[in-house]
C-alpha cells in the first residue's frame, strides 16, 4: 500500500510543525504539544494522512480528552466545531499546500478530515501533489483503492 506524508503548519504562526527527529510510518512526524490535567508533552503525530499510529511523552487515558498547543507559538489549536463521532473539540492545523487538517481530541477517536477554503483549486494542487487520494464527497477525503 502507497502511503503520502502531509506537510503540517501551524494555522496561527505558520511555521511547519514537521521536521521533527522523530520518525513514524518512515516519515519525519508532526510535532505538537498536548496538555491533559496539568501534564505537558509533546506529542509526535504519523504525518501519512490514513494512520493513527502516534508517540505521546506524557500517559493520556484512553477517551480522555486533550489540549493541543502549537510547540512554536504556543496557540491554542482547539476549535469551536465538535467531532462527529464523539463532541470532542477538533485540534486544527494548515496544510502548507492549503487547506487544513482537522483531529479529534479524544485519544483513541480516530476522527479526522480534510477541509479546501477553495475547493477547486485546492482538490487540484492535492491531486498534483498526492494523486493517490480522490474526493468521495465535497468536504471528505478517502484514500481510492490503487488497482
Ligand atoms: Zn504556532
Ligand atoms: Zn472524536
Amino acid at each position: 500500500m502507497m502511503k503520502v506524508p502531509l506537510s503540517v503548519q501551524c494555522p496561527y504562526c505558520k511555521h511547519s510543525l514537521m521536521g521533527s527527529d522523530k520518525i513514524i510510518d518512515g516519515y519525519s512526524s508532526v510535532r505538537v504539544i498536548i496538555q491533559y490535567g496539568n501534564k505537558r508533552g509533546t506529542l509526535f503525530l504519523s504525518s501519512v494522512y490514513d494512520s493513527h499510529n502516534n508517540v505521546s511523552e506524557i500517559d493520556v487515558p484512553l477517551d480522555e480528552k486533550v489540549l493541543f498547543f502549537c510547540p512554536l507559538c504556543n496557540s491554542d489549536l482547539l476549535t469551536t466545531s465538535l467531532c462527529d463521532k464523539c463532541n470532542a473539540p477538533m485540534a486544527s492545523f494548515e496544510l502548507s499546500q492549503g487547506g487544513k487538517l482537522n483531529i479529534c481530541s479524544r485519544r483513541g477517536c480516530k476522527q479526522h478530515f480534510i477541509k479546501f477554503a477553495d475547493l477547486a483549486r485546492e482538490i487540484s494542487v492535492l491531486y498534483d501533489v498526492y494523486d493517490v487520494y480522490s474526493v468521495s464527497s465535497p468536504l471528505l477525503l478517502t484514500k481510492k483503492s490503487i488497482p
